[in-house]
């Protein structure tokens, strides 16, 4: 079951240096992690080598894939850093070290701060490829879920639901997103999730063979038109995007007609233009419903066209047209960016930059909010700090607790006399971290002084100190 060829094989082209790589990872994940147990009782190694292996599904170089391999020796077995280092190199260090600080996080189940949480799990990676190994080592955990405490399960389904999920749906890696949501869907909403199981099954028949005569009478449509290249496959919506659609279609089932889609990949961006139009010269597409991501792409690069047409025997069929390069880049994101080639050449991580660069350029035009902080948090440092009830409050790197005391309310900022950074009472000039938990004691008789203008980063405490100050004299 855990057998390292498995995995071998599943890398790009692999030099002899990355299968020696993979295997000392390997080996040496097994034994620092040889006394331990997962709460299944099964080897903690199984764990990493899933971990391992999720990676190398989407096509992650082998340093990516060894990093999988050693993403819990330094938290779980008690691995110095240093001793990784000198292992394995600064990189996947790096890495590991990356995944750890993630691990640190704890999604508090305030939900008007998801937004925020998800912008700080990207600016605390540092790396993309930080965020897709611990998106694969949170799929297997989930994928392990029944064995933990119920009480812990629903905190770590709905945190899985409500962040992991999303971040992995903004990094376009459709293929971990569906496995996150449908896994978590059934812990978080057991009924729904059971609902809608039963729901697709009944539809599934009647689909199953709607799609199979239309698909036949496309196919000679086609080929009557010169196109012979192509492949049709179809595929059946996810449980818990089918759930959400459903909501927002007050659970009429007949208004939703993508629960299952024909798939037709073909070689060139041309072919595309030239599938839609022979499917709307046979078939009647219903109105409003074609979207051409190919011209206009998805905000996290998704492109494909996308129509509905009336399939002539009564039936409505959802029909999405691409490329074969569109088709992996929509199953893998950027997964499919930062796979080995490119990564080779220009460095993995100057290519995650440029990809995060590009997505930024993009959201200029349509002016999506979370990708202009994505850049923000890349290009210019910021820090993320929780409050005690698990807020999170972004700042400027180099602020104080004056800063962040005033972030929250003047009047917090006014009477601080003083300030807890993780459960320990320091001076207020300390400079804040990302992922301190900050704690602000205020005194009725506490009043700002000149001198914490020195340490103040932030416009807004700068202002409502001289406030006070001028306030005070007069
Ligand atoms: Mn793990």
């Amino acid at each position: 079951m855990t057998d390292i060829k498995e995995i071998i094989s599943l890398l790009h082209e692999p030099t002899e240096k990355d299968k020696e790589l993979v295997q000392k990872a390997c080996d040496f994940a097994l034994r620092a992690h040889a006394d331990q147990k997962r709460l299944s009782g099964e080897p903690y190694f199984n764990h990493v080598f899933a971990t391992a292996k999720n990676i190398a599904e989407l096509g992650m170089d082998a340093t990516t894939v060894s990093a999988g391999f050693l993403h819990d020796v330094v938290e779980d077995a008690g691995v110095k850093p240093e001793d990784l280092e000198k292992e394995f190199g600064s990189e996947i260090r790096f890495l590991v070290e990356g995944v750890t600080k993630l691990g640190k996080i704890k999604y508090q189940g305030t939900s008007r701060y998801n937004e925020s949480l998800r912008k700080f799990f990207i600016a605390v990676s540092q790396d993309i490829r930080v965020l897709i190994i611990k998106l694969c080592d949170r799929l297997h955990n989930i994928q392990t879920l029944q064995y933990v405490r119920p009480e812990k399960q629903l905190r770590i389904a709905k945190e899985t639901l409500e962040i992991y999920a999303p971040l992995a749906y903004r990094l376009g890696i459709k293929k971990l997103q569906r496995n996150l949501e449908d896994t978590s869907f059934a812990y978080v909403y057991p009924e729904e999730s059971e609902k809608i199981k039963k729901l697709l099954n009944v539809r599934k028949e009647e689909q199953e063979k709607l799609l199979h005569e239309f698909q036949k009478s496309l196919k000679k449509e086609l080929a009557k038109n010169g196109i012979v290249e192509f492949r049709i496959d179809h595929r059946v919506k996810s449980l818990y995007s089918l759930y959400k659609k459903l909501q927002k279609y007050d659970w009429n089932v007949e208004n939703i007609y993508d629960i299952s889609a024909l798939r037709i990949t073909v070689k060139e961006v041309q072919d595309c233009y030239r599938v839609l139009g022979i499917i709307h010269g046979s078939w009647r597409p219903l109105p409003g419903r074609i979207k051409d991501y190919i011209a206009t792409p998805k905000l996290n690069g998704y492109r494909s066209i996308h129509t509905t047409v009336f399939s002539g025997d009564g039936g409505i069929i959802e029909v999405q047209i691409r490329t074969e390069e569109m088709d992996k880049e929509a199953e893998f994101g950027i997964a499919s960016h930062i796979s080995y080639k490119e990564g080779k050449k220009s460095g993995s991580a100057n290519q995650n930059l440029l990809w995060i660069k590009n997505l930024a350029k993009y959201n200029k035009e349509s002016g999506d909010e979370f990708l202009a902080d994505i850049k923000t948090d890349f290009f210019e440092e910021r820090i993320f700090l929780f409050t005690p009830k698990g807020d999170v409050i972004d700042l400027p790197a180099g602020s104080s607790a004056v800063d962040f005391a005033y972030n929250i309310h003047s009047d917090i900022g006014n009477h601080m006399s003083g300030v807890k950074i993780n459960n320990k009472f320091v001076a207020l000039d300390t400079a804040l971290q990302s992922g301190d938990l900050v704690e602000i004691e205020t005194k009725k008789s506490a009043k700002p002084s000149h001198k914490w203008l020195e340490y103040c980063k932030t416009t807004i405490a700068k202002r409502h100190i001289r406030n006070a100050l001028e306030n005070r004299k007069n």
